[in-house]
């Protein structure tokens, strides 16, 4: 068995830009990146910055 294939995972990464201080990060990332308001991506760090962004 070859075992080029055998680790690949379902890890999509999507790159936004935050909408706040413009770095790019990857929002499916586990952190507190989100969409605000499920339209504007908000990354990890101004997550945490503005909590009250989130909800
Ligand atoms: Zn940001």
């Amino acid at each position: 068995m070859e075992k080029e294939n055998s680790k690949i995972k379902e890890e999509t990464v999507k790159i936004e830009t935050c909408y706040l201080c413009n770095h790019e990060f990857n929002i499916n990332k586990k952190d507190s990146s989100h969409y605000h308001y499920g339209k504007y991506p908000i990354c990890d760090s101004c997550s945490e910055s503005y909590a009250f962004f989130k909800s």
